[in-house]
């Protein structure tokens, strides 16, 4: 009885990290809450520690940022519960570098929050921006955690090319994340560290998986913020192993990934 509370609440309050839609939250405050989590696709899903964002929302490619271009990213932390914002993100892109191959490189800080809605390109050489900021500005944040994502173009029948990626944050979130990349506190879940390195998963083309042990994982919750076994296959799918993408020209409309209306994320 007791195990079983403690999980319910494990699932209901930790919509910290993505984007649950508001269906899928209430689903997983449910009675049953082991039952809750398992849908038809999620069973599918199961055996692999990874998944690719791209396929995982229809498309038959698979769409990374380029590993033989450096990814320049700002990051705005104005909204910040919390100091200590900027050390954490560099740590965590450190994590990612060493597990993708990609290469990035830090620009400083900005005022932008990403507009998700718009292909359009940030200013200058920017081409990811983590920032801080609250549902009122960002609704996508309503309930959650975070929401990690981006745009691509296809630009081979097997390749789709990142020209854009977030991280947003959501500072007014219920469960406010310690800094760090530790347990967290007893009742918690989770440290800024994880939810940062889930949604630069997101960013990077990552999308959910149902292994607990993966940092893809839809919720945080209480754990050491480390990469899975999963989550590096995962990255090495999308990073520096997969190869140069020589495509310049786009052959399609940009796409968007994490779509708030159908694609929801969690965490
Ligand atoms: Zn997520």
């Amino acid at each position: 009885m007791t195990v079983e509370l403690r999980a319910r609440r494990a699932t209901v309050a930790i919509p910290a990290v993505l984007a649950l839609s508001a269906g899928l939250l209430g689903a997983a405050s449910a009675d049953d809450p082991q039952d809750s989590e398992v849908s038809a696709s999620a069973n599918a899903r199961k055996s692999k520690g990874y998944n690719i964002l791209s396929k995982d929302e229809g498309y038959p490619y698979i769409a990374r940022w380029n590993p033989c271009q450096k990814i320049h990213y700002k990051i705005n932390a104005r909204k910040s519960p919390r100091a200590g914002f900027v050390k954490d993100t560099l740590k965590a892109v450190k994590r990612l570098h060493r597990a993708s191959g990609l290469r990035f490189t830090y620009q400083g800080r900005t005022k932008t929050v990403p507009n998700i809605h718009s292909p359009k390109r940030y200013k200058g050489k920017t081409d990811l921006v983590i920032a801080w900021t609250t549902p009122k500005k960002r609704q996508v944040l309503k309930n959650l955690g975070g929401w990690g994502g981006g745009y691509w173009w296809r630009v081979s029948k097997r390749t789709g090319k990142f020209t854009k990626g977030w991280v947003l944050l959501n500072s007014k979130y219920r469960y406010k994340y310690p800094k760090g990349f530790g347990k967290g506190p007893r009742g918690g879940y989770g440290t800024r560290g994880q939810l940062l390195m889930h949604e630069l998963g997101h960013s990077m083309g990552l999308a959910h998986v149902e292994r607990r042990s993966e940092i893809m994982f839809h919720y945080t919750y209480r754990r050491k913020a480390k990469w899975g076994n999963g989550d590096r296959k995962g990255l090495r799918k999308v990073g520096q192993p997969a190869g140069c993408i020589r495509s310049k020209a786009p052959n399609s409309a940009p796409v968007r990934s994490a779509n708030p209306h159908e694609y929801a994320d969690q965490g």
